[in-house]
């Protein structure tokens, strides 16, 4: 029997399939070909890629959405390309990390609804947490057993906003100025050329905030009242410094960890992030070849910049020490890790309706045609490219 070593990543949306794309493309060409053989296995509940980003537009009218941007990609398409020797999927939830045995434990979501649930154990030689964070809301999460049930609650929230006078949306961070931008526009169309507000709103749409100023988490004061202009031009009237019931979304949004057994609780901070070593993007604490990228690492505030800029040298630094560990599973690497920049910038690229939104880059206000371009147009329009792996296709690290 050929000694398989499992490279386990948890989580397969715009975090999890870089990993996983990058590793088959680049570093699994890579590794020696005697001794230990490696197979990648992605573990998501899905075999749906979703574009989260996209999803406040979602909510408020899916047809415009799905002409802008692809809102679902297909996993199963997307790895298609590679080995069944080097690459396995597993449509379920890891339910259990036990760090010193060091095993997975997976709940498959697969035939669910015909009762088949099955559970299964593996043994990881590496793993990667990647199982971003949960804002308290069904249709803007990507936890979901697939694309119709977030297509039917899409659906479902669609024709709830259509036929709502009166709309209360909680939260201060960029996905509820996102989510209330576009449910505004949607309903009460945007102020004519000399006018801040609507001449004919359908509805009141009210943000509530129980942070001192909108995208407090993300930018400087001089910007919120810019927010707050561009949210009337759409019928929204913004109340802040209100605190709401446990019920509603956090203004930073909602986390959760789906893995919270003995083993794995030692290495969460007390919001239930991955404590992770924001140079490295190892987690120290669980061992070796354990690392952490996306929005579940306490590197991160979150967000794909500072995704996109985390997975390379985190791939880096994982080539480093299964090379290191091929022979001899206890060695390390020498000489120096990548060192993995942590991104400081007050930059925000935020929609307020579909027409205009707020784009800041690097602590300097963007003029409204180039935020159009880069994002309220299309909503980046990238989910394909992560799904298939396009996007990392000449990449090197
Ligand atoms: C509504 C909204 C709008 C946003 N808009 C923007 C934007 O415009 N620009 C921007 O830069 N960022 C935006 N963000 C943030 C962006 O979506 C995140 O940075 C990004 O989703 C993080 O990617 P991730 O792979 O770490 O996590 P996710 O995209 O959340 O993916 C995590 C994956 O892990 C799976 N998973 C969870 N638990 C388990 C488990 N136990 N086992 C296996 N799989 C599991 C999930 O089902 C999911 O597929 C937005 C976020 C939200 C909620």
């Amino acid at each position: 029997m050929p000694n398989i070593r499992n490279i386990i990543v948890l989580g397969g949306n715009y975090a999890g399939s870089s990993i996983a794309h990058l590793f088959l493309k680049h570093t699994y060409p890579e590794l020696p070909m005697t001794g230990a053989k490696y197979r990648l296995v992605l573990v998501n509940p899905s075999t749906t890629f979703y574009h989260r980003s996209a999803s406040p537009r979602a909510a408020a009218d899916l047809e415009r959405t799905e002409k802008s941007c692809t809102l679902f990609s297909n996993l199963t398409e997307g790895f298609a390309q590679y080995s069944p020797e080097s690459f396995g999927f597993i449509q379920g939830l890891a339910t259990d990390v036990d760090l010193d045995r060091r095993t997975v434990t997976i709940k498959r979501t697969e035939g669910v609804g015909s009762g088949g649930v099955v559970e299964e154990t593996l043994p990881f030689h590496a793993l990667f947490i990647a199982t971003g964070a949960s804002p308290n809301a069904d249709i803007l999460d990507t936890v979901q057993n697939g694309k119709e049930q977030v297509l039917s609650r899409i659906r479902d929230m669609n024709a709830k906003v259509n036929g709502a006078k009166d709309i209360v949306i909680a939260g201060g961070g960029p996905t509820a100025v996102e989510l209330a931008g576009e449910i505004g526009e949607h309903l009460n169309g945007a102020a004519g050329r000399f006018s801040k507000r609507p001449s004919n709103p359908k509805a009141r749409v009210r943000l509530i905030s129980d942070s001192e100023y909108l995208l407090q988490t993300k930018l400087s004061r001089k910007h919120a009242g810019w927010a707050e202009q561009l949210l009337a031009r759409v019928g929204v009237d913004v109340v802040s410094g209100v605190r709401t019931t446990s019920a509603e979304p956090n203004s930073d949004g909602s986390t959760r960890v789906l893995l919270n057994n003995g083993t794995i609780i030692h290495i969460l901070d007390e919001r239930g992030f991955v404590k992770t070593n924001d140079k490295t993007l190892r987690v120290d604490a669980a061992g070796p070849r354990v690392y952490c990228v996306g929005d579940v690492g306490t590197y991160t505030r979150g967000g794909l910049p500072d995704l996109i800029l985390a997975v390379l040298p985190a791939m880096a630094n994982f080539r480093r020490d299964l090379l290191a560990a091929h022979s001899n599973v206890d060695a390390k690497p020498t000489g120096r890790d990548k060192a993995h920049e942590k991104s400081t910038a007050e930059t925000l690229l935020c929609t307020v309706g579909y027409t205009r939104g707020l784009g800041v880059f690097t602590g300097r206000q963007l003029p409204y045609f180039m935020t159009y371009q880069f994002k309220v147009e299309d909503y980046f329009d990238c989910g394909h490219e992560f799904a298939s792996g396009s996007r990392w296709e000449k990449t090197s690290f």
